[in-house]
C-alpha cells in the first residue's frame, strides 16, 4: 500500500488528519485532538510527530516517558500520561504530564490530588470509564463513576476535564459503534449535571484501527499509535 516518499511520520500524519476532518465534519465536531500515542517509539520518531504537528504525545510507561524527557523529545507539544498508573509511580507524572487521561480509581485520584497539592499546582485528568466491562481493563464501571466523580470533584488540586476509554478489540463493527456511543451518553448526561470543579470538555476515544467510527459517535480525542509510527515490529515484504 505504501508508495516511496509517502510512509513516513510526517505523511502518515497528514492522512490521518484528513480523515479525522471528514469524521468531524459529519459528526458537527468542532475540533478533534491528536494524540500521538508514543508506546515504544524512541525520542527521533516523537520529536518528527511533534514537528509535524500532532496536538500532544502520550506515553504509557513512566519510564519511558521519564527516559525520553530526559531527551527533550516533548519540545512544542503537550506531554499526556495514557497508560495504567500505580499509585507508587504518580510523583514522577503530576506536574509532568499536562493531562493525565487514565484515572481509573478513587485512590488514583486521591493520590494525584495530594501530590499536585504538595506542589501548589492543579493537575488535569480524565477519568477512565470501563466501558465494556472487561475484568482484564482498569477504570470506574460507568454505575460506579458518577459516585466517584462527586468525590473527586471535592479534590481540590485535581480538575477534572472530561473522560477516557478503551473499548473492547471486536471485529464487529457494529458493537465498536455502540460503545462509543455509549460514552458519548454518559459523557453528555454527566455535562449536563454540571459538578463543581469539573468540565466535561474532552471525550478520549478512538484508536489506529477506529478513530474515524470514534469521532463520528462523538470523540474530541483520538489516541493513535501505529497508524502514526508504523506499525510496530512488521517484517518488510520482499
Ligand atoms: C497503544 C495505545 C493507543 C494507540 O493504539 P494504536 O492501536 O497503536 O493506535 C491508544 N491508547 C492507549 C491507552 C494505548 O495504550
Amino acid at each position: 500500500m505504501a508508495e516511496f516518499g509517502t510512509d513516513t511520520i510526517s505523511a502518515r500524519i497528514a492522512r490521518i488528519r484528513l480523515k479525522m476532518d471528514e469524521a468531524a465534519r459529519k459528526a458537527g465536531t468542532k475540533r478533534v485532538w491528536l494524540v500521538a500515542a508514543a508506546k515504544t517509539n524512541g525520542a527521533d520518531a516523537v520529536r518528527e510527530a511533534v514537528r509535524a504537528g500532532v496536538d500532544a504525545v502520550g506515553e504509557n510507561r513512566v519510564q519511558e516517558m521519564l527516559e525520553k524527557l530526559g531527551e527533550n523529545a516533548y519540545e512544542g507539544a503537550p506531554l499526556h500520561f495514557i497508560g495504567h498508573l500505580q499509585t507508587n509511580k504518580v510523583r514522577s507524572v503530576v506536574g509532568r504530564a499536562a493531562l493525565i487521561q487514565s484515572v481509573s480509581s478513587l485512590p488514583l485520584a486521591r493520590e494525584i490530588g495530594k501530590r499536585a497539592q504538595s506542589l501548589g499546582i492543579a493537575q488535569d485528568i480524565l477519568l477512565e470509564i470501563n466501558i465494556g466491562r472487561e475484568e482484564t481493563k482498569s477504570g470506574f464501571l460507568p454505575e460506579d463513576f458518577e459516585r466517584a466523580l462527586e468525590e473527586i470533584a471535592g479534590i481540590p488540586a485535581v480538575r477534572v476535564k472530561g473522560l477516557m476509554a478503551i473499548p473492547p478489540a471486536t471485529t464487529i463493527y457494529s458493537d465498536g459503534r455502540r460503545f462509543f456511543s455509549k460514552m458519548y451518553q454518559i459523557f453528555i448526561d454527566t455535562g449536563e449535571k454540571k459538578y463543581d470543579n469539573i468540565s466535561m470538555d474532552i471525550l478520549s476515544m478512538g484508536m489506529s484501527a477506529d478513530y474515524t467510527d470514534a469521532i463520528e459517535e462523538g470523540s474530541n480525542m483520538v489516541r493513535i499509535g501505529s497508524a502514526v509510527f508504523g506499525e510496530r515490529k512488521q517484517v518488510p515484504f520482499k
